[in-house]
């Protein structure tokens, strides 16, 4: 492994400061970076570490929003009490993650900028991620690539938080060189066409500081759901994360996110379209994963994740309503 240094600042503005210079990298717990540096995929000079910035690690209500820092530990988040009984679906895709010592360790920032785990990136293809103009897993074994949204590059995004905080409608509080700015969680992200070497919006000397959750509605109940191929210690194969508004048993309005499927994280506007106003019965459930995948583009060994894919949102949806 190339060595680095590894700083330590303890103001966000020399955080910043730090990261200008040329080969700086912007590290949380370290378990997705601390790989690709072992595989020299990145090759950084300087780590800045941000664990000696005061707060960062904390919840706090504010007003009607509440405010989770970026280097509070999935762990931590997952058993956080507000999060559990007002944004269910952010404790539960939490503590989805990987095993308990990855939770230890990896942050709610790192987990929404973990790089992608496909595996012609992590083994050092010249692939789009690598710095290279193609993408290996068309015409290679894409088992695990994306349905929607791809091209050029079919990765897909590996968080489980990120469908959970797209789908409570969070924004992210970003600081770079100009001072700080806010992006919702819809603008974030950002699909292969528009960039194929990176997945979100951040410049390289940009840190993702915090991320703000609008008040919990009294009616709200939400869920993750995800399926994997083992047990644990591994991301979602096809995951949704679900937040329904409801008034008794009829769904005022709702927001559905799915993982594993797309470059980002992939909102299902039509579906939350048909539920709006409905009383969500099992024939609605099901035409709404009929409808999720409306578009889908399988690869040559992905097609296994259009039905998976129906049935993860009209279950997630059934067991979401029979929730009282
Ligand atoms: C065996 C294994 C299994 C895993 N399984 C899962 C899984 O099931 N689900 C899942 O979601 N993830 C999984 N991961 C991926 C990941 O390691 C963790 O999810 C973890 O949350 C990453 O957080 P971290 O703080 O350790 O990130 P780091 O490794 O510190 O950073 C990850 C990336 O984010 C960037 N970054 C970190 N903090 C910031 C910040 N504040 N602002 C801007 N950029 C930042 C870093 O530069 C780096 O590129 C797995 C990893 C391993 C090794």
């Amino acid at each position: 492994m190339k060595s680095f240094a590894n700083v330590n600042p303890r103001e966000m503005k020399d955080a910043v400061a730090q990261l200008r210079q040329p080969n700086a990298i912007v590290v949380g717990g370290g378990s997705d970076l601390l790989g690709l540096v072992k595989e020299h995929l990145v090759q950084p000079d300087v780590l800045v570490n941000l664990k000696a910035i005061r707060g960062l690690d904390q919840v706090s209500a504010k007003g009607a929003e509440v405010h989770i820092g970026g280097l509070i530990t999935l762990d931590t988040l997952s058993h956080e009490p507000l999060i559990r009984k007002n944004y269910t679906v952010l404790a539960e895709a939490a503590e989805s993650v990987a095993t308990p010592q990855i939770r230890n360790v990896g942050t709610l920032a790192g987990n929404v900028c973990q790089r992608p785990w496909c595996w012609y990136y992590r083994n050092g293809f010249p692939c789009f991620k690598n710095g290279g103009n193609k993408c290996f897993s068309v015409a290679g074994e894409n088992q695990f690539h994306a349905i929607f949204g791809g091209g050029p590059s079919f990765i897909v995004h590996p968080s489980d938080t990120a469908p959970a905080l797209l789908a409570l409608d969070a924004k992210f509080r970003v600081a770079g060189p100009a001072g700080e700015r806010t992006v919702p969680a819809a603008d974030f992200f950002a699909l292969p066409r528009v960039n194929a070497s990176k997945e979100n919006v951040l410049a390289k000397d940009e840190v993702l500081v915090s991320i703000q959750l609008p008040r919990a509605a009294r009616g709200v109940r939400s869920s993750y759901h995800k399926v994997l191929d083992r047990e644990a210690w591994t991301h979602a194969v096809v995951s949704a994360a679900m937040v329904l508004d409801m008034d008794q048993d009829i769904c005022k309005s709702a927001r559905i996110v799915l993982g594993g499927v797309a470059p980002i994280p992939w909102r299902l506007p039509k579906v939350e379209a048909m539920l709006a106003g409905q009383r969500i019965t099992p024939e609605l459930a099901a035409r709404a994963g009929d409808a999720a995948v409306e578009g889908a583009n399988p690869l040559a060994k992905n097609g296994y994740k259009v039905p998976l894919t129906k049935a993860v949102v009209r279950r997630t949806l059934l067991g979401l309503t029979a929730k009282a």
